[in-house]
């Protein structure tokens, strides 16, 4: 089974509007000859929309970092899927780590996001990964499996062909610290079992990416793990260069 890989760019709240139309003016230039890699990028919300126009008619794609389930009403402060799509967006990361440890997030409020965002034509990268103590005791597997379980919950086979995940090891993201390839490869081939025994068929078909620390001079090692299908990479998308060089990782 040919996944095509993914990579995709979590800008976090960095970027104002001029920056992140800066950031993207130099990327196309970067990536304007790659076709093989399903590009995306997440600016912060209030850039999404400059940054969609100008990736109209470039391999880049926009993603949300993050939504609220319903379509609109009283909701102070929350961003709806129906709002995303209207301002060009396609993808939305649910369930990053950050989100799950500043914001309150739960396995069980992922699950309705990754539900509201497949109702409205978006595709979820949902992330899942340990802390550095789950690791310690031993409970990576376990962690693992329910927040993949959880967060999937009444999911069927056709939903799932919409449905990115993303493997992000919590001690891992923004220190510098990477899971091997060979760390990384063994998650992700769990990942892939389970996703099998819950989903049959359609689990070939599901990309895993990788996420954490990743940067240009390892992602090329990651990529040739059998079942890492691209990555969801932090701060290394805030540089062209380096996000550039990611995404033409060694074939
Ligand atoms: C992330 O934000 O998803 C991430 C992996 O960050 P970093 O690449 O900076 O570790």
């Amino acid at each position: 089974m040919v996944r095509k890989a993914v990579i995709a760019g979590n800008w976090k709240m960095n970027k104002t509007v001029s920056e992140a139309v800066e950031l993207i003016s130099d990327l196309k230039s970067l990536i304007a000859d790659v076709i093989d890699v399903e590009i995306v990028v997440a600016p912060p919300f209030l850039a999404i929309y400059r940054v969609a126009q100008e990736a109209k008619g470039f391999n880049i794609h926009v993603s949300a970092q993050d939504l609220f389930w319903e379509e609109e009403g009283a909701y102070t402060g929350a961003v709806s899927p129906k709002m995303l799509s209207d301002v060009g967006c396609e993808y939305v990361i649910i369930g990053h780590s950050e989100r799950r440890q500043y914001f309150g997030e739960t396995d069980e409020t992922v699950n309705k996001k990754i539900q509201s965002s497949l109702q409205h034509g978006l595709i979820p990268i949902f992330c899942v990964g340990e802390t550095l103590q789950h690791r310690e005791a031993g409970e990576t597997f376990s962690i693992i499996e329910a927040q993949v379980r959880r967060g999937l919950s009444g999911l069927s086979p056709s939903d799932m062909e919409d449905v990115i995940i993303a493997y992000e090891p919590v001690w891992a993201i923004g220190t510098g610290r990477t899971a091997t390839g060979e760390q990384a490869e063994e998650i992700h081939s769990f990942i892939r079992k389970l996703l099998k025994e819950i989903y049959k068929d359609t689990a070939d078909s599901i990309r895993i990416l990788y996420g954490g620390s990743v940067k240009p001079d390892n992602i090329d090692g990651l990529m040739a793990k059998p079942n890492i299908d691209g990555a969801l990479v932090g701060g290394a998308s805030l540089k062209a260069d380096d996000f550039a060089r990611i995404v033409k990782y060694q074939r």
